[in-house]
This record gives C-alpha cells, structure tokens and sequence, in this order.
C-alpha cells in the first residue's frame, strides 16, 4: 500500500460532470462499467493539445509535429509502464473491440485451421466472442467454452480436457461486465502454455480496478479500452509480446506503417511501427497519458478496490435488506473484492428500474450488458447494473438504495 491518502470529496472535485444535475437532482453516476468519468487533468491534456500543440506526428518535420509526436510516444510509455510493459509492445487501437478483432483477423486467421480450438469462457463480453466465432467460421475451428459453475466462478475442474494440445488461442476476460468478479487467470495461462497455445486477455474490466503486470501474468496479447479507465473514447491498447511481433501481420494497410511503396507492391517497417497505419487517434492518445499520470498521482489501486468494494457491501446488503431482488454473483466475494452489483427485481423490467433511477439523478446500466449468452445461462433476460468508480460515495450508494426501496413499494 503506498502513502497516497485518497480523499474521495477531494477527487471529485476533478471530475467537473459529478456537479452536473438531471431533473434538477445531483448525478449520481453508477454506469462505470460501460464508461468512467474524465478528471479535469485529461480534459486540459486535450484541450491543450488542440489549443496550443495540434500537429499530426511522425510526418510533420515543424515545431508542433515534433512536439505532438513526444506527447504521443510518451503517453506510449506511460501506458507501458502502468501494466510492465514495454513501449514496443504498445499498440494504439481504438479499444478493446478493435484490438480482439485485431488479433482475431491477424494472427489468428494466419494461424488457425480446421481441427484447431479456440477456448473462452462463458463469461466473454461479446467483443470476446463474436470475432473468435468469425474465426471459427472462417477457419473451421471449433470454439470450447470454460463454463460458469453454479458458485458463478469459471469451473476449472476440466480445465485439461477444455485446453488441448489442439487449442491454439485461449482468448479469456480479466473480470466479468456482468458479475463483476476477477478471473484467476494464472492457472489457465499455465494449462496454455503446457500445450504451446497463445492467450489474450480482454482487461476491459480490470486493468481499470485492479494493477495489471503483463509480464506476470505471462500473455502474449492483451486488449483495454482508454475510456473505462478516465481516458477518452475513441482509443484503446493491443499489447503485443515483442517476441510474437514477426509472426502477427499488421491489421491495417496505409500511410504511416510502410517502409517503401511502388505502385504494385509496399513493404512495411518492423516490429510494432508497422501496425499503427493512418493518422493516430493523437488527443485521445494524450488523454490516455495524463489518465494514467492521474492514477499514478493520486491514486493507490488497492485502497481504491477498498473502496469499491466497500461500495458492493453496501449496496449489497442494502438490496437485500428490501428483498425481493435476486444479486448476481458471489455475493461474499463482490463485497471483498467488487466494483459493481447486478441484480433482477422481482416483477419488475430492469428497464423500468433504469428510468425510474434515472428521473431522480442516477445512471445505471440494464439488460443483458452484451453478454447474451450468460444471461441466458442464468436464466434472465435483462439485469440492472450498478458499477463504482474511486469517485463514487457511501451517500450516493443510500440515496440509490432509498429509490430502490420507492421502486420496490410503489411498483
Ligand atoms: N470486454 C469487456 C469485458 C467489456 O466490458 C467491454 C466494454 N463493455 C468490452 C470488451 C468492449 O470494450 P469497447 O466497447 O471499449 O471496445
């Protein structure tokens, strides 16, 4: 734990959208999970880049080229640093959907044939799904899925007959959008790497909550979004193990990447030059960079999980206290280690619940959070979604539970 005390009323004060109202009632923000709130600190990196620095990079040979360029490749080492990586291994992609598809349509298509398995779990958000499914298609593989037990953890018991010496890819979440627990990764990674199978993390809900080392958890790819994690939309990260970048084609063709071009052939440059093709999502890239610099600032990731976690607990019991409201997930695990609580009120559509805490200043998340086959594993069709942020506060977490009891008497 480090010596950063964080005064959450202090942190609020960055974000000026907390200060916002709905219907004249003070936003209570709970949508976390789909997207964070962004601190004064990356709103001006932009604003200065825009106002004071606007440039294209790597092209433009001026003042503001070369000075947007240095943003540019230091934000790259910021975010490598955040998760021990290299600046080489950081790819600029426009997120988490962007870097699977990326991997799905390089490596993987390159890869893969018939006979060949892909492995997710039931968990997979569906950017984690749907482009291994075109995979599959397109090679002939065969998709195996880790199952969600009825504890509602991913049941490892058959992990060996899952992970074959046929799997080529196991493509696996870091946390659920929908239960909102952390995968332990480190014994799928081991049954991987015994058969000589690559893994992808989707980090989307992780690297947000939780400090992430790439090099710990020992993958070749990882996928995160900048806008879960204070940063823009419109930007995201495709790690790629240095180690693997000569057998994963670049994604896109353009300016940019090439080496030399005729007008009937192109080479391209190496290593991870050769995937950033066409202009960069540059402000957005610098956002990211001063997200992270926030992080680093001010604050301690574990006492944020605390925090959060702390946030579930009550939540929780609040919930459960009004009754009739079914928790998804390991409720002794969310209020130790949780940023977010989905749940089914009895009788009532999670759409409903969505509107009627929306009229009174609070945003939350309802239906099937884009995981459709897991909410048709559990049996519903729609959820309501809370998810915490470091910003969010005990208050706001009672005045949710005070309209969660209105619904519940006056449905
Ligand atoms: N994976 C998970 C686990 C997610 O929660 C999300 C976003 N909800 C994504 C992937 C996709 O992220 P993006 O929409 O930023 O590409």
């Amino acid at each position: 734990m480090s010596d950063k005390f964080m005064d959450i009323n202090k942190l609020r004060e960055d974000f000026p959208i907390l200060k916002e109202k709905i219907n004249n009632y003070n936003l209570v923000y709970f949508d976390n999970a789909a997207t964070s709130q962004k601190p004064n600190q990356v709103l001006d990196a932009m604003l200065e880049f825009y106002t004071k620095y606007n440039s294209n990079i790597h092209r433009s040979a001026n003042a503001f080229g070369e000075k947007a360029t240095i943003a540019f490749e230091q934000a790259r080492v910021t975010i490598a640093k955040f998760i021990n990586a290299e600046p080489e291994e950081i790819i600029f992609t426009s997120g988490t959907t962007e870097s699977i598809n990326f991997v799905a349509f390089t490596w993987a298509l390159d890869n893969l044939k018939p006979a060949d398995e892909i492995v997710i779990s039931e968990l997979e958000h569906h950017s984690n799904m749907v482009p291994w499914q075109q995979v599959a298609i397109k090679t002939g593989a065969k998709i195996k899925l880790i199952p969600v037990g009825l504890d509602w953890e991913l049941d490892l018991s058959n992990l060996d007959d899952i992970i074959t010496k046929n799997t080529k890819i196991v493509a696996i979440t870091g946390a659920s959008n929908v239960l909102g627990t952390h995968v332990d990764l480190k014994p799928i990674v081991k049954r991987a790497k015994q058969v000589g199978a690559k893994v992808l993390v989707d980090a989307a809900q992780s690297v947000s909550h939780k400090k992430i080392d790439v090099k710990a958890i020992d993958c070749d790819f990882m996928a995160f979004s900048g806008h879960k994690m204070l940063a823009p939309t419109g930007v995201g990260i495709l790690f790629i193990k240095k180690d693997l970048q000569d057998q994963v084609k670049p994604y896109q063709f353009g300016g940019g990447m090439v080496f030399e071009v005729d007008y009937d052939k192109a080479s391209w440059l190496k290593n991870r030059q050769k995937y950033e093709a066409g202009t960069q999502p540059i402000a957005q890239a610098i956002g990211f960079g001063a997200a992270i610099d926030y992080f680093n600032n001010k604050i301690d990731m574990e006492q944020m999980a605390k925090h959060e976690a702390n946030l579930c607990k009550r939540a929780i019991d609040g919930l459960q206290a009004i009754g009739g409201i079914k928790i998804l997930g390991p409720i002794d695990r969310l209020k130790k280690t949780g940023h977010l609580v989905s749940f089914v009120v009895e009788g009532i559509h999670s759409h409903d619940v969505a509107a009627y805490l929306s009229d009174f200043g609070i945003c939350i998340r309802a239906g099937h959070n884009c995981a459709q086959p897991l909410a048709k594993k559990i049996g519903i069709d729609a959820a309501v979604r809370v998810s915490f942020y470091f910003y969010n506060t005990e208050d706001e977490v009672d005045y949710f539970l005070s309209k969660m009891g209105e619904i519940r008497n006056n449905f």
